[in-house]
């Protein structure tokens, strides 16, 4: 038999995205703080809507028409300037495919989100990863990696595995010093967890100029990540570009009808994001409260935190005890991280219990 097709080169060296596990390693059932989704569950605005979607057997509206409608309105956003995505995913990729291809560089940061090694390397790019500053996202060093032939920047603000964020003063700095045939790709999917007053100007940056592309989602704070759906907003053109090679049908009538009803469901974001920032604040006090363990909890603006180990107690044994105790977390080996768990908050009472599972095994290894 003949070998049959042969991948592009460029496929073949990709490393397929590893998803955060739901079950420990003998298939028990685990309680998933391994994937930032929301603790609380979904809108209930927006589980009610979900009887109310139109027809499966009709195609969704191709133009997700009410869905951009209601996002413009909230945002303050022309809905000609939003692009719907099957989850945000779906949109990092469209970028680099439609502004970068097999010659051109693709440029990010060291321990930023998987997506954009792969989103680069599908359309045959060059990844360049520039490195970090303590974890966080070091605009100098991303600028001073910035070529003739580079063709879009990936940024995460906030930043995932690690939680960090980049203030507006630091996002203009980098838009300021890339060319301006250079898309810069702002991805906030964790922007809602941010407070409110710490705006990083990512949406006007998308609205004066012509190369910056935000991204949203209903992944996180609206609790809608199984139903895949992701928005971006910029320049007509950008729109425009992103448009041609998205799927004709890329959200489903039930996401529509979902995120629609979520959209307006500003209470449910409230109760999260408080929810989130009193959490997180009382884990990573537990954490440091610890004393010399060597247990160290980036600080995050975002609804996980990343614990860097480096005491006795090391990440894997965290990682692993913690299923043990009925919990998966994100152990972080694969994305250079072997001392790094990323833990998403959950409810008071699982972060307690995570919080003393690590201190009766950080007490254990001493
Ligand atoms: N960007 C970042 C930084 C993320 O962490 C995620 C989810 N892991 C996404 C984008 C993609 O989310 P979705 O495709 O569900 O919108």
């Amino acid at each position: 038999m003949s070998q049959g097709p042969i991948p592009k080169s460029w496929i073949s060296a990709i490393h397929a995205y590893v998803p955060g596990k739901s079950a420990g390693a003998d298939g028990r059932p685990l309680i998933k703080l391994s994937a930032n989704e929301n603790p609380l569950g979904t809108s209930p605005a927006a589980l009610a809507a979900r009887s109310e979607a139109a027809e499966t057997h009709r195609y969704p509206d191709p133009d997700s028409k009410a869905l951009r409608a209601a996002i413009g309105e909230v945002h303050g956003i022309d809905p000609a300037r939003l692009v719907m995505g099957t989850g945000s995913d779906e949109l990092l990729n469209l970028a680099a495919q439609g502004y970068a291809g097999v010659g051109d560089e693709v440029l990010f940061s060291r321990y930023s989100f998987s997506v954009y090694d792969i989103a680069a390397r599908r359309c045959g790019a060059t990844p360049v990863i520039a490195p970090d500053l303590d974890f966080g996202t070091d605009v100098d060093a991303l600028l001073a990696l910035v070529s003739p032939t580079t063709r879009v920047v990936f940024v995460a603000n906030p930043n995932n595995p690690t939680g960090s964020y980049l203030p507006a003063s630091e996002l203009a700095r980098l838009h300021a010093g890339l060319p301006a045939d250079v898309l810069l790709v702002i991805d906030q999917a964790y922007a809602e967890y941010v407070a409110p007053a710490d705006d990083d100007g990512a949406f006007a940056l998308a609205a004066a100029h012509g190369n910056v592309l935000v991204t949203r989602t209903f992944s996180k704070i609206f609790g809608l990540a199984g139903e895949r759906v992701g928005w971006g907003t910029g320049a007509p053109g950008i729109v425009d570009t992103l448009n041609r090679i998205r799927g004709p049908f890329n959200v489903t009538n039930t996401a529509q009808a979902m995120a629609l009803a979520a959209v307006g469901d500003r209470d449910f974001v409230t109760a999260t994001r408080e929810h989130n920032a009193r959490e997180r604040a009382r884990f990573v006090a537990s954490l440091e409260a610890l004393g010399n363990h060597g247990l160290r909890p980036l600080p995050s603006e975002a609804n996980f935190v990343l614990i860097l180990f480096s005491g006795k107690l090391t990440a894997e044994m965290a990682y692993n005890g913690l299923a043990e105790r009925g919990y998966i977390t994100r152990w972080l080996p694969g994305q250079g991280l072997p001392q790094g768990l990323r833990i998403t908050i959950g409810t008071a009472e699982q972060m307690d219990e995570i919080a003393a599972g690590l201190r009766d095994m950080a007490e254990a290894a001493r």
